[in-house]
């Protein structure tokens, strides 16, 4: 049997590794690589994945391969570059190659039927035909909200996608169109740069945005992969930058793929790329119905759409002749999923660049340590922006020690106050100028635990190994990890003594600030108030149109956004995250407090931030306060070097769940002593840290443990991580087993 007859396949079961296919006659010089075919899988047919030729299996006489039954597709859904990227998917983080190609896949195309009927390549669009909301609308909040939305992205949007963000709009877009305020377009999507190209384009670029727009430029030019770090400060215009790369890509025939945290809460963002660059844009984000995704995934396929602009899942985008990749704040922590495929999107970007020869530009003002680690030893270039644009002043920020500056009584004694007299102050002045607040806690809810004042004990959920979390506007306790919630119990379940509300939580903050500012127009961003992405869009732009003095939210509050009327952000608490056993916890902390600092002083008026703490000593603190990134950076790593974490090592985390607190207990050991008998030589530098209960030790009834595993590479980790998963079909199916990969959380 000769190879060129033989095909390597992916099937789409959650089955591991390539499956071996007799090509039949009628077949041969029909496949090509990507295709989606059908195959006899066990009993029954599968879809399939037409991956290239095999290699005959050494047994090739005596086993009795089977043949491709069918081919589903003229033209190969996947490109060729993201086949070898959802292999090294499927072989770095331990998961089947037929579900990485799955989830990667729009579901329209991962059922084993034939192709759809290509639609037509029309897009209807909403065009807005005033640029405020004329006050009527005040009346009409989903019609208010739906236009807000369609200005801020830039005047202009896919129904699908204002639909997305604001649920229902189709209904409410055409009342909009009854009152004039409306227009719907249906657009022939074809290549070509739009019309609407250049809208809003600054006519000069800062120096430090020209030099690295220049590098860029020359790298686009070259071609091929070439790494960066764009390292700017918050406001520093690295938006413009990526829109400059992006540009020059495409005037050379060029795709790009750019990825976001999160657009229902920055739509400024895509409604830049949209203004610029109309309907080259496909914009993928969660919401997106299967029909949309299969319309979206075709015209980028067939590069009648060359840009696409999306959330985690988009780095499996099909853009055509890719030439550039952008990872907009790669530090944030969404870039990593976690369940099924556990993929850290910025990385597999870059692996994405790396196979289709593309530059590849990673922005943040505050880059992950991994980068900078990257970045230190040449691997990446370092483009950087010391200033803001228009030579705004960076924020001025000040620290309220709480130890010496405690808040005063308030006029209801119940809890005690947060909000110290400085702070207090501070936002007085601020709204007295017409200039608005954010307000910072990283904690939702009122109180964030509470404790029996006579036994100490404190109230925990009973499926969980954590603290309930009470919540005024219910007066219920809530599990923040299983959901369940109970009424605010009266007394202590063990002695029945009173129990104390402790723990900060935004809610809390919220009322603080109605009662101690009672002028001040407040609202609160966090999951429980932002119950929907309506209200969402509705609450940042009510906040933009300068309709909230005071807005308090968890991080939330510290994306990207632009809001020129705010001049003075305060950290309500910036403790609250360092305590968490996590040794990402000071990184995260600087991270956060500088991103939410940034929202400060981006308009005409310079912003000021103030900083609460009880421990103005540690690191993240100190050094955030005088905008010391590289500072703080240093000490991180050399503490990262001394305790062998990342950068420094490579991680893998083998996590275990099952309802029987022995059964878990005792695979967590038989995986331990499997793979302690299995340990490389130890100059491979290879540890196992535990098993050991997590330190949540409970969740949904469930006891979890842990294993951590760490090497100085990933190549040293692999061959273990690969017995380890072939070790998992002999495992109860009673107890969940997942393999994190270069994990995010610790918990
Ligand atoms: P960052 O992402 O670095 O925080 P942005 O890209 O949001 O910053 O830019 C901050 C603001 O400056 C935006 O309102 C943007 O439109 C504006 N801006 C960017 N570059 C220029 C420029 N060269 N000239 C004038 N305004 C600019
Ligand atoms: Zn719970």
């Amino acid at each position: 049997m000769s190879s060129s007859n033989l095909a390597s396949v992916a099937v789409g079961r959650p089955v591991r590794g390539e499956f071996t296919y007799v090509v039949p006659e009628g077949l041969s010089g029909r496949l090509s690589p990507g295709q989606r075919i059908l195959v006899p899988f066990g009993r029954s047919m599968s879809l399939g994945f037409f991956l290239g030729p095999a290699t005959p299996p050494p047994e090739a006489e005596s086993v009795k391969l089977k043949p491709i039954m069918k081919v589903l597709e003229d033209s190969p859904s996947l490109p060729p570059d993201l086949i070898s990227l959802l292999r090294f998917a499927a072989e770095h983080y331990r998961y089947p190659l037929g579900e990485v190609i799955k989830s990667a896949l729009p579901p329209g195309l991962t059922k084993a039927e034939m192709e759809k009927e290509a639609k037509p390549d029309v897009q209807e669009f909403a065009v807005a035909l005033v640029t405020e909301a004329p006050a009527a609308l005040r009346r009409a909040p989903a019609q208010s909200a739906a236009l807000a939305y369609l200005l801020a992205v830039g005047g202009r949007a896919p129904l699908e996608e204002v639909a997305h963000a604001i649920p229902g709009a189709r209904e409410t877009l055409r009342k909009l169109v009854e009152r004039g305020l409306v227009r719907i377009d249906a657009e022939v999507i074809a290549p070509g740069v739009k019309e609407g190209l250049g809208q809003g384009r600054p006519d000069r670029l800062t120096p430090e945005q020209d030099a690295a727009v220049k590098e860029l430029h020359t790298a686009v030019d070259t071609g091929g992969f070439q790494p960066f770090l764009l390292h700017g400060v918050t406001g520093s215009g690295k938006t413009e930058v990526y829109l400059r790369a992006v540009e020059r890509a495409l005037s050379h025939g060029k795709g790009s793929l750019v990825l976001v945290p999160e657009i229902a809460l920055t739509p400024q963002l895509v409604g830049r790329f949209r203004s610029r660059f109309g309907a080259d844009v496909a914009v993928l984000h969660s919401g997106l119905k299967d029909r949309e995704r299969l319309f979206h995934w075709q015209a980028l396929r067939k590069g009648t759409v060359r840009i696409a602009v999306g959330v985690r899942s988009a780095v499996f985008a099909p853009v055509e002749n890719l030439g550039l990749v952008v990872v907009d704040e790669e530090h944030d922590p969404s870039f990593k999923q976690e369940d099924k495929l556990r993929y850290q999107a910025r990385d597999l970007a870059v692996v994405r660049a790396k196979q289709a020869g593309a530059v590849v530009v990673l922005g943040s003002a505050t880059p992950s340590l991994e980068t900078l680690e990257n970045t230190r030893r040449g691997r990446y270039r370092k483009l950087e922006l010391k200033n803001r644009v228009d030579d705004r002043p960076m924020p001025t920020i000040g620290l309220v020690d709480l130890r010496q500056e405690r808040p005063r009584e308030p006029l209801v004694q119940e809890e005690a106050p947060i909000l110290s007299p400085p702070l207090l102050d501070a936002m007085a002045e601020t709204i007295a100028k017409g200039q608005q607040v954010i307000l910072f806690l990283n904690r939702r809810g009122h109180s964030t635990f509470l404790i029996c004042e006579v036994c100490g004990t404190s109230v925990k959920c009973s499926e969980c190994d954590v603290c309930l979390t009470y919540h005024r506007s219910q007066n219920r306790v809530v599990c923040h990890y299983c959901g369940v919630a109970h009424p605010l119990p009266e007394h202590c379940r063990e002695c029945t003594g009173p129990l104390l509300k402790m723990g900060v939580g935004t809610e809390r903050v919220e009322a603080e600030v109605a009662e101690r500012i009672p002028q001040a127009r407040v609202a609160r961003l966090d999951r429980d108030s932002a119950t929907s992405a309506e209200r969402l869009t509705e609450m940042l732009a009510s906040f933009a149109r300068r309709e909230i003095d005071v807005l308090v939210g968890t991080q939330m509050v510290a994306k990207g956004h632009d809001f020129p009327g705010v001049t003075l952000v305060c950290v309500v608490m910036a403790d609250t995250s360092l305590a968490i056993p996590d040794f990402r916890a000071a990184e995260r902390t600087f991270h956060l407090l500088t991103q939410v600092a940034g929202r400060a002083g981006r308009g005409k008026d310079p912003g000021r931030v103030l900083v609460q703490t009880y421990n103005p000593e540690a690191d993240p603190v100190k050094r955030m306060l005088v905008h010391d990134f590289d500072g703080f950076a240093q000490r991180e790593l050399e503490r990262r070097k001394v305790l062998a974490w990342p950068p420094y090592t490579r991680m893998a985390a083998v996590r275990l769940e099952g309802e029987s607190a022995e059964q878990t207990a005792s695979v967590a050991r038989q995986l331990g002593d499997f793979l302690s008998r299995r340990m490389p030589p130890a100059s491979w530098g290879v540890r196992m840290l535990g098993p050991a209960l997590a330190p949540i030790s409970r969740i949904r009834g469930r006891t979890r443990w842990q294993l951590l595993l760490k090497a100085p590479t990933h190549a040293a980790l692999a061959p273990l991580l690969a017995r380890l998963e072939a070790k998992l079909v002999d495992i109860p199916s009673s107890v969940r087993v997942t393999i994190d990969v270069d994990p995010a959380a610790m918990l």
